[in-house]
């Protein structure tokens, strides 16, 4: 055996956020670059899972997920989106927001089919295209489109469209540059694919951060897309607690079926005890989502407020916990090898956007995550008020 293999993936390295999050703990540099908060989840939840831990919900939950919570989740959803869904038939609780997205890549993608992604694009749905037999094909955000930045280009994606095209993949609240979408823009996407035969999968993980009074639209919320639609969402982002890995699927029952012959034996189930806990506390705390967006607003707000006088160039973001700036007033290195330089040199770790491109046309744009105390966040605009 020449103890060598062609790799199924050969153009994937190590994701990004493990890269910068090492060399951040290597160098002792405060972490703004992978998406976690640097507070707990609230008490009430924990000490719901407790309880559950305590009082025996501690073997095999059903595959589909906890009925209590899928019920919990319905109801969410059809008191914000409108939408009326079956918890048997159209919900499953997943790993995190990461299984269910590659679930759902797996479920739908065939070998030759393309999948169009917007860049930049969250960086786990290529690899999950390519292990299912698929092609990428990458249509980039319009930087300064409509008013909007980083807004679909209605062109592009018209243009990218064809017979192969089997997935589109969208995420919006958009990580890493918070856009959002209105109504009107789902209206255009069914438009351009009433006549097609292909799905959606809409990633919707920070379904609930989202500022200035404006609206998440969800593709629940709209009947046509709906149809064709399997939408992922994650606890990680709306309880604090991105280390629970636990996260959900609402579909069609056609297309939730197709998913769970892939969930079934990608991961089976999902922590017990942690599904319960959830499920009492969606059902007993909703004002606890309900406030998520003034609280990171107030968040965003605290660090576009403390780089006011730094040479960086930002726009506050729309939505997610994550600030983009424009850093060209200050160096022109490219993106990757600047994050790495400041992580060591000036103790702040970011994430480049180059990354999540199949062509670098973001520019000198680097990602900072505000979901931190405000002495972290006022110890990090010290540091990149020096440049
Ligand atoms: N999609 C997006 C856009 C994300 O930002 C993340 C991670 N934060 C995920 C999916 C994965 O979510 P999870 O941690 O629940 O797997
Ligand atoms: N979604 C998080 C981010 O964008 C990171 C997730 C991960 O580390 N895999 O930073």
């Amino acid at each position: 055996m020449s103890c060598k293999i062609e790799s199924k993936l050969p153009e994937v390295g190590t994701t990004i956020f493990t890269v910068m999050s090492q060399l951040a703990a290597k160098c002792n540099a405060i972490n703004l670059a992978q998406g976690f908060p640097s507070f707990d989840p609230p008490r009430a939840l924990c000490d719901r899972i407790h309880h559950h831990f305590k009082n025996g919900a501690n073997q095999y939950a059903p595959m589909s997920g906890v009925e209590s919570l899928r019920i919990a989740i319905a109801d969410k959803t059809n008191r914000l989106q409108g939408r009326v869904i079956d918890a048997d038939r159209n919900i499953t609780v997943s790993c995190g927001a990461t299984e269910g997205l590659f679930c759902a890549i797996q479920a739908v993608v065939r070998p030759g089919d393309e999948v169009i992604v917007f860049d930049p694009a969250y960086d786990s749905y290529s690899p999950a295209v390519t292990l299912a037999g698929g092609i990428t094909r990458h249509v980039p955000l319009e930087i300064e489109g409509n008013g909007a930045d980083f807004a679909i280009n209605w062109q592009r994606l018209s243009d990218t469209l064809n017979d192969k095209t089997r997935l589109i993949i969208v995420n919006f609240p958009h990580n890493p540059t918070g856009a959002i979408l209105q109504y009107a823009d789902l209206n255009r996407l069914a438009a351009l694919i009433r006549d097609r035969d292909c799905y959606l999968l809409s990633d919707e993980v920070y379904e609930h951060i989202v500022f200035d009074g404006e609206t998440h639209r969800s593709l629940l919320s709209h009947d046509e897309l709906y149809e064709r639609t399997m939408v992922v969402s994650s606890f990680g982002k709306t309880f604090h607690a991105t280390g629970w890995k636990i996260g959900y699927c609402i579909a069609p029952a056609y297309l939730t079926d197709e998913f769970r012959k892939v969930h079934q034996f990608a991961t089976f189930s999902i922590c017990t005890p942690v599904q319960h806990g959830i499920a009492d506390f969606l059902n007993s705390d909703p004002e606890f989502y309900e406030a998520l967006p003034a609280f990171y607003q107030q968040k965003r707000d605290t660090f576009c407020r403390l780089l006011e006088n730094s040479r960086f160039k930002l726009k506050p973001a729309r939505s997610t916990f994550f600030q983009i700036v424009d850093y060209s007033d200050i160096s022109d290195q490219d993106d990757l090898a600047l994050a790495k330089h400041w992580t060591r040199d000036i103790g702040i770790a970011s994430i480049p956007l180059s990354v999540f491109c199949q062509r670098a046309f973001t520019g000198t744009r680097l990602r900072f995550c505000f979901a931190k105390d405000d002495a972290t966040l006022e110890a990090a605009a010290t540091r990149l008020n020096r440049l």
